[in-house]
């Protein structure tokens, strides 16, 4: 911790050789905390944040009683940019801390039904069931299939049946972001109508032909190539090709530049400085389709989500999610990235990897217990790999466990 109390914060390129299995040195930091330093960017708060969920949805999101929380989950200071000292606090922070019941944790499975499910998958709704589970809290099931390849009923359908096999049973949904695409359509209003977005004409190629530095995901910093255009401009080129859409973020001359700063449960404080790390990123492909980064924030919070847990791949992801929920105005989760899993070789597993997908490891362990087991066994969530429940497995949880156990893990089934 530093002098103030803050955090000390590391940047998320930091964590690049930490994903390649150096041993890290983040601090354990318990609680969340996520400091957004203010700008005019974060006008949109004052917009409408009536709940536009559907009416079905609605009255199942209802029997949580925390779809739309009216406490703020994350802490919004004023902060020096330089020293990142607080200076004031923010006209819209708590100003005393509410005499209130914690809010039930609600956790998810967010699938993308791209493939049969793999064992890094099955890690990944391990943690978030047995993390939800040890706090007494709920799961909500959403089937992230906004993209051509994941339009697969037959593999959503499979998705559903491995989970239902595995023994991690969901308390609301399925949801299928197919079914949703009015709640993208109206946040991304939201966003263009505080005049945040643009349209974007760049092809692939000359985004990556540009030689910016990568974010921490990989994907090439925008360099704004599109930012300026002219209404002239951009009727022109509408009429041979159809834009993207992207977010404006506070440029490093902007008077205010905004920083995102959280607290992982696993990986510790992270920062992100949103113009030089990150830059103008999509919230709409050219083809139509709603960005990730979008249809997640707004998922998450419509769902009453407290608490994601997800591959570490996805860390990087998460500065731009807490923008978006900032400008917003929705409530910011509770984040814990979990370790990746790797093949001997080296190789991240992916669906492709399909000796490790659940087809082959349903007929090879034959139980859910013995394969449950095994995984927690090799991930250190129990001391060994004798067959267990998920239900079992429970006393055997906690972040402390997957802390001490955050690099990557090479897993090998015999
Ligand atoms: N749908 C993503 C995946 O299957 C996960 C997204 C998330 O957890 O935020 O990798």
């Amino acid at each position: 911790m530093s002098e103030n109390g803050l955090p000390l914060c590391r940047s998320l390129e930091d964590h690049v050789p930490l994903f390649r299995g150096n041993p890290g040195s983040c601090e354990e930091l318990p609680g969340f905390l996520s400091f957004v330093r203010l700008s005019r960017y974060a006008a949109i708060e004052t917009l409408s944040r009536k709940p536009t969920v559907r009416n079905a949805q609605r009255r199942q999101l209802a029997s949580h009683g925390n779809a739309f929380p009216t406490v703020p989950r994350a802490i919004l200071v004023r902060m020096d940019i330089k020293t990142r000292n607080i200076v004031t606090p923010a006209a819209d922070a708590p100003t005393s801390q509410p005499a209130s019941v914690p809010a039930p944790v609600v956790g998810r499975f967010a699938p993308s039904p791209s493939g049969r499910m793999h064992l890094g998958n099955v890690f990944s709704c391990l943690c978030s069931w047995l993390s939800a589970r040890s706090q007494g809290g709920s799961i909500v099931l959403r089937i992230e299939d906004l993209d051509d390849r994941c339009k697969r009923p037959e593999l959503a359908a499979q998705l559903i049946d491995d989970l239902a096999w595995l023994g991690l049973q969901w308390d609301e949904g399925p949801y299928y972001q197919h079914d949703r695409l009015d709640l993208y359509e109206s946040a991304l209003h939201q966003l263009q109508d505080a005049g945040l977005t643009y349209p974007c004409f760049c092809t692939r190629a000359e985004l990556h032909a540009a030689s910016a530095p990568h974010a921490s995901d990989g994907t090439p910093i925008y360099r704004g190539a599109c930012r300026g255009l002219s209404a002239d401009e951009i009727t022109r080129r509408s009429a041979l090709r159809a834009p993207a859409t992207r977010l404006r973020v506070p440029t490093v001359d902007d008077l205010a530049s905004d920083v995102i700063e959280f607290v992982d449960r696993t990986y510790g404080a992270q920062c992100e400085a949103l113009a030089t790390e990150c830059g103008d990123f999509l919230v709409r492909r050219s083809d139509g389709v709603f960005a990730y980064q979008l249809a997640v924030v707004v998922d998450d919070a419509a769902m009453g989500v407290t608490e994601i847990v997800r591959g570490c791949d996805l860390l990087g992801s998460t500065p731009r999610q807490i923008y978006l929920q900032h400008l917003l105005g929705l409530p910011t989760p509770h984040y814990a990235h979990i370790p990746l899993l790797m093949s001997p070789d080296g190789r991240r597993l992916s669906k492709r990897d399909r000796d490790l997908d659940l087809g082959e490891l349903r007929t090879r362990f034959g139980t859910p217990e013995a394969l449950l087991g095994w995984l927690a066994g090799q991930t250190g969530i129990a001391p060994d790999t004798t067959p267990r429940t998920a239900e079992q497995l429970v006393e055997h949880f906690s972040w402390d466990v997957i802390r001490a156990h955050r690099e990557n893990i090479t897993v090998t089934v015999e």
